[in-house]
């Protein structure tokens, strides 16, 4: 989202934006953007700067590393930062900051739910849909 400076001053300024996932170049092996990421900023000036209020929506499918299952996820965040007008030209691009934010909120690990029980190691069921009787017979 790229704003002319003109255009904020000290109201905020309200602004949305649905950005395609392939255009900030986001899909990974393990996580796929299914719908665009939607991205609502305030901009307000205050003194030398330009105070930025961002929430991002994103839908991902995943690949759970636990059950190897997929999974549609959604995300939300919210994504501060000011910047000082004397680093700034006539327009402000927050793209790249935001596009950061995302990827350093990628989960470590891909799950397709915080208590997945995964998969037997021994038969190879999928305990979030059945139990085995493996751990029976130990
Ligand atoms: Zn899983
Ligand atoms: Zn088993």
């Amino acid at each position: 989202m790229k704003v002319s400076l003109d255009k904020i001053n000290n109201k905020a300024l309200e602004l949305s934006e649905d950005i395609s996932a392939s255009d900030w170049d986001m899909d990974s092996g393990d996580v796929k953007f299914v719908d665009k990421i939607h991205v609502a900023s305030s901009f307000k000036r205050d003194l030398g700067e330009i105070l930025v209020d961002s929430k991002i929506t994103t839908q991902r499918s995943i690949v759970c590393s636990r059950c190897l299952s997929t999974a549609n996820q959604v995300t939300e965040q919210n994504f501060k930062k000011n910047y000082s007008l004397s680093s700034l030209g006539r327009d402000l691009n927050i793209d790249p900051d935001l596009r950061e934010e995302v990827l350093l909120n990628f989960p470590m690990k891909n799950l397709c739910k915080p208590d997945c029980k995964g998969i037997c190691p021994n038969c190879g069921v999928n305990l979030n849909i059945e139990n085995c009787q493996c751990s029976k017979n130990d």
